[in-house]
């Protein structure tokens, strides 16, 4: 979910940018005014918006090598978060072919 937040002072702008971010945005802010794509919110409630959207961040977890959803995260030494052990295994492999080919290029 993507969504670009601009604030104008005493108005913020909220765009969202992707159908995960629009769905989150209809079904957690009421209405608002809008000017083109954009929707615009008086800056005292922007806050909370802001805080719903971080919140609704935080629980989607991409796994690193598919870009699935984690429901079980499974983390590398470079902290990179994967949906399973295999697939952790499979970067870390993939990582590792990589490395003795650049160095036999070097
Ligand atoms: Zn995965």
């Amino acid at each position: 979910m993507k969504v670009e937040i601009i604030n104008h002072g005493s108005l913020v702008s909220f765009y969202p940018l992707d159908d995960d971010a629009r769905e989150w945005w209809d079904s957690n802010v009421a209405e608002c005014p809008m000017l083109g794509d954009r929707y615009f919110v008086e800056a005292r409630y922007a806050a909370d918006i802001c805080n719903g959207i971080n919140a609704e961040l935080e629980e989607e977890i991409e796994c690193t090598w598919c870009g699935g959803e984690c429901y079980t995260t499974y983390a590398n030494r470079r902290n990179e978060l994967f949906c399973s052990k295999n697939h952790r295994d499979a970067s870390n492999r993939a990582l590792k072919r990589f490395l003795s080919k650049s160095e036999e290029i070097a």
